[in-house]
């Protein structure tokens, strides 16, 4: 029987501004770049719970210009992106091929409205999300799992595992604990207490 396993799932999430700026008659746009690292544990009725979470911004791409020229079609503004992003920064090609159709697709769109009469700027920011994922199962059926556990206490905080009303929380190893007290344990480690698996 599978008791639980990880996942691990990537998001990817684009937001722009646009702005007006007097000084230049051409588009430029800048980028900034965040990364974040979720570590979840999700119970089997859906309830999700935040282990930790890790938050990297950075400035990539400091405000740079495109040529009018490459602003007439999006073809030559995804190119003219893609070589800006691989010169200035080592943002990897997958996430790339994702994000330059939407810059184009801003820059064009603005210089459109603005019919060239005007500077602007193109804010435009991403955030990756990385998201590991512990799916466990509860074990409610106590006689089972009477016969499955070699330990009747919870190791973690040594009091009894089956009395009361605490959540109780299986890992993939097979080894059981309160709910709440592998949580607290996963903020600071990422392997079973008692045998050393690696969790995620
Ligand atoms: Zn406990
Ligand atoms: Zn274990």
């Amino acid at each position: 029987m599978e008791t639980s396993s990880t996942k691990l799932d990537v998001f990817i999430n684009y937001d722009s501004k646009m702005k007006a700026v007097d000084s230049k008659y051409s588009g430029s746009f800048s980028l900034r770049f965040k990364t974040i690292v979720r570590f979840l544990v999700r119970n089997p009725s859906g309830r999700e719970t935040l282990v930790e979470q890790k938050i990297k911004p950075r400035e990539l791409v400091s405000e740079t210009e495109i040529p009018p020229f490459f602003l007439a079609e999006e073809e030559t503004c995804c190119q003219y992106i893609a070589s800006v992003l691989s010169k200035k920064t080592n943002i990897h090609s997958w996430i790339q091929g994702r994000i330059v159709p939407d810059i184009s697709k801003d820059m064009i769109e603005t210089s459109r409205l603005l019919e060239e009469k005007e500077g602007f700027l193109v804010e435009a920011e991403v955030e990756v999300v990385k998201e590991m994922v512990l799916l466990s199962i509860n074990v409610n059926e106590l006689e089972s799992l009477r016969i499955q556990t070699e330990h009747d206490d919870c190791t973690i905080c040594l009091e009894e595992l089956l009395v009361g009303q605490r959540e109780i929380m299986k890992l993939h190893c097979s080894h059981i604990f309160h709910e709440d007290c592998i949580i607290m344990w996963m903020r600071h480690n990422r392997s079973c207490p008692i045998c050393r698996q690696n969790v995620v």
